[in-house]
């Protein structure tokens, strides 16, 4: 969004309130402030110059989860959370509270093996005495050995496609079991995979920070690698990279990467998931709010997941609302992220089931952070790694 629209846009906001029906911030406070339509009108004073750019108007348009519950519901159209992308880019300054994270991210994203590699060892040290005196919250511990950093071509006898995997930031550092558990199961059913060493973050972390002209390079990069390679599909198992390059990368840089595409929508497609069984168990599912407002896939993983013999399927209530993660607004806003987070494992804990599945790394780390705090032991699990496990054992 240009400053033109920006401006065009959050003023012709008629104050209906219809936008914070549904957002996490403003349910969770019951603060207008902290709330969509309050953060527009916020911004439209900030255009009109009746406010100021300053560390409390900073505040509360960064700590919305831009989770895009509010996008769909205005009736006037506005893009709300694009507006607040723009009013991220214009504030970014005034926001004091992540600047050690924002500047740290300015100056990694062209080298996160040795950001992360630097974490790891911070981790090793630091990680168990932060955790257990609250001032830290749970991260998994980062890999010594990043999953984009294994073999880049996974062949398979009796091929029948090729696809290539965009790995994204969590499965690559936190989560590289979900990658392998990803490439045994394509390598199964006959597809070869392509892992590419040189892709970069998709940009939404730095996006969220207010970074855009950073974000925008990142965006040149995966588009200059992923649009020359010969797949039939570039498979995500994050439902913000899906999101970010299916439908922000065109608004945004003109271009996009045409086959991309979620796991559950290429498993589906290709009948992966047909005539699987698994040690039989009740499971629950979460709708990430990447999917649930942004790619819409919603019925997929339900499908897959009632198709594996074994599986008892049990919906919990609210399963489409957020758990509170937004990247770094679990850092950044630890209590909040936590409250929303507890009301979701309510509704879980009021399920029977054993395993919550999902499909999105943040949603999995925010999951085992709220077990970890309530000492629940309920199994949280990517959809892959279920797939995998009914699959291989
Ligand atoms: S993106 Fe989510 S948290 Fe942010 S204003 Fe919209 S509904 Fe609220
Ligand atoms: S729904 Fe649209 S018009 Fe109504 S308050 Fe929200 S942004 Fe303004």
């Amino acid at each position: 969004m240009n400053q033109e629209t920006f401006i065009t846009e959050v003023s012709k906001s008629v104050r209906c309130g219809t936008c914070k029906s549904l957002c996490p911030t403003y349910a969770e406070s019951r603060n207008e402030s902290m709330g969509a339509r309050g953060r527009v009108a916020m911004l439209g004073a900030l255009c009109s110059e009746d406010l100021s750019p300053s560390k409390a108007l900073a505040e509360r348009i960064f700590n919305c989860l831009l989770c895009g519950a509010c996008k769909g519901l205005c009736p006037l159209g506005i893009d709300i959370p694009e507006a607040i992308y723009h009013g991220r880019k214009l504030l970014q300054r005034s926001h004091k509270k992540g600047r050690l994270i924002k500047t740290a991210l300015r100056y990694s994203i062209t080298k996160m093996d040795t950001a992360f590699s630097i974490l790891r060892v911070l981790q090793n040290f630091f990680y168990k005495p932060l955790y257990n005196s609250g001032k830290l919250r749970y991260t998994p511990p980062i890999t010594s050995h990043p999953f984009k950093n294994g073999m880049q071509v996974h062949k398979t006898t009796n091929k029948v496609g090729r696809v290539a995997i965009f790995t994204g930031c969590s499965i690559n550092y936190l989560y590289p079991n979900m990658g392998e558990s990803l490439i045994r199961v394509l390598n199964s059913k006959g597809f070869e995979v392509v892992v590419f060493k040189r892709e970069v973050c998709c940009g939404a972390p730095i996006r969220d920070a207010g970074l855009e002209d950073d974000a925008e390079q990142m965006a040149a990069r995966n588009l200059d690698i992923f649009k020359k390679v010969r797949a039939d599909a570039v498979i995500s198992m994050c439902p913000t990279c899906t999101l970010v390059i299916q439908e922000q990368y065109p608004k945004l840089y003109g271009d996009t990467i045409p086959n991309m595409m979620d796991v559950n929508e290429f498993f589906i497609k290709n009948g992966i998931t047909e005539g699987l069984e698994i040690t039989p168990r009740v499971v629950t599912y979460h709708d990430p709010c990447h999917t649930r407002y942004g790619t819409g896939l919603t019925k997929e993983p339900r499908a897959i997941l009632r198709g594996i013999e074994g599986l008892q399927f049990q919906e919990m209530k609210n399963a489409d609302e957020c758990c509170g993660f937004g990247g770094f607004f679990s850092l950044n806003y630890k209590d909040m992220s936590r409250s929303i987070g507890s009301k979701k494992f309510e509704s879980i804990n009021n399920t029977l089931a054993s395993t919550v599945v999902t499909s999105c790394p943040g949603c999995v780390m925010q999951l085992e952070d709220i077990g970890k705090a309530e000492r629940n032991n309920i199994k949280i699990r990517h959809i892959v790694e279920i797939v995998d496990e009914a699959m291989h054992g």
